[in-house]
């Protein structure tokens, strides 16, 4: 997607400083509060992205209101996502967001239409829709009243405690459509998740958002992925993490291994040599060359080693590539049963 397509052109150049080239940008915005980072405002045209035909994942379409994402996780598969703004995958990404100030009012319009078939929208499998410059500039509960008003089933996955603001209204919102919420949380080594997850919540934080959802009524998922090769893949490793995550009142567990794609592995790479210079050998050999998976062998292992210990701490198991079946979602006491099929993992 280029800038010229997801605005409208209005531009004001002169206050676009470095930004003249692209067309469509309301303002750019530098603020203290914020420092370091820089919010691009446009006016989109759509807010509703179709999935592609044919694909695997159990919604049709997506919403982003923001694009690069301050979460700044090394290991984003949507990096190589902001070259086609003319930004680099790397630090841009993190820093340099592109701000939909307008994507609630353009989303009623285009819910409006006869044509919309109700189908499930999906927030967060691009970019989190709950990273910090929702603090700001409040983009999610104008999206969550259009969907729930228009009778339209979603479902949330973020790293942002910042949804617990949203909690009373996503109560209210599932008396009328079923919403599915899944909470990423991969690391639970707090100097490695400071490390490889340096905009995000602490891992603690986002358990106690897990709690909260549950304690609102709120059949959570957690997303304990991307599981990294020899750092955070031994049995003493997941089992901690599971222990602490059967702890929060969460459904069911996401997993799935370390997914590399072109766009995102020079920088993790850059990252691995930093941090764990003695591991490079060996992710040079399980992500040869273009390679974004890790091979099956190692996949097969991991949910030989996963799947029974999700088990045994009472948690419903599944891995980021299996489709979903249609089930029920647990809602707020409050709110009428309904049926609908949870993402399946596209990014964290
Ligand atoms: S993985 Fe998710 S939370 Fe992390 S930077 Fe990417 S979009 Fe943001």
């Amino acid at each position: 997607m280029r800038w010229q397509g997801q605005t409208i052109d209005d531009a004001d150049d002169a206050a676009l400083p470095g930004l003249e080239n692209r067309t469509g940008i309301v303002r750019s915005v530098t603020t203290p509060e914020f420092a370091g980072m820089t919010f691009h405002e446009v006016l989109a045209r759509s807010a509703l992205n179709k999935v592609p035909g044919g694909s695997r994942m159990p919604f049709s379409w997506t919403i982003n209101p923001y694009r690069g994402c301050s979460h700044a996780c090394v290991y984003c598969f949507a990096r190589g996502t902001h070259e086609y703004l003319d930004l680099d995958g790397g630090g841009d990404f993190d820093s340099q967001i592109v701000v939909k100030t307008n994507v609630a009012e353009v989303l009623a319009k285009e819910l409006r239409r006869g044509s919309w078939q109700h189908e499930s929208v999906a927030l967060g499998t691009n970019t989190d829709p709950y990273q910090r410059a929702e603090g700001r500039y409040k983009l999610m509960p104008g999206i969550i009243r259009t969907l729930a008003e228009s009778g339209t089933p979603f479902s949330i996955l973020t790293k942002g405690t910042l949804i617990r603001r949203d909690i009373p209204l996503l109560v209210e919102a599932a008396k009328s459509v079923p919403i599915d919420i899944q909470m990423s949380i991969a690391m639970y080594d707090d100097a490695l998740q400071r490390s490889i997850e340096p905009g995000t919540p602490s891992t603690q934080a986002r358990l106690d958002t897990v709690r909260a959802l549950a304690d609102a009524g709120f059949r959570v998922g957690v997303f304990l992925m991307p599981i990294l090769p020899h750092l955070t893949d031994s049995v003493a490793a997941v089992d901690h993490a599971l222990q602490r995550i059967g702890e929060t009142g969460a459904d069911h567990v996401i997993y799935g291994a370390l997914h590399l794609r072109a766009g995102v592995k020079s920088w993790f790479m850059q990252w691995l040599q930093r941090e764990h210079p003695e591991l490079i050998s060996s992710y040079r050999g399980l992500y040869p060359g273009a390679a974004a998976d890790a091979p099956k062998p190692y996949r097969q292992w991991l949910a030989k080693r996963v799947r029974p210990l999700i088990r045994a701490h009472g948690l419903d198991a599944r891995h980021s590539d299996e489709a979903y079946p249609a089930r029920r979602l647990t809602r707020p006491a409050s709110a009428r049963a309904a049926v609908a099929a949870p993402p399946v993992p596209t990014l964290f």
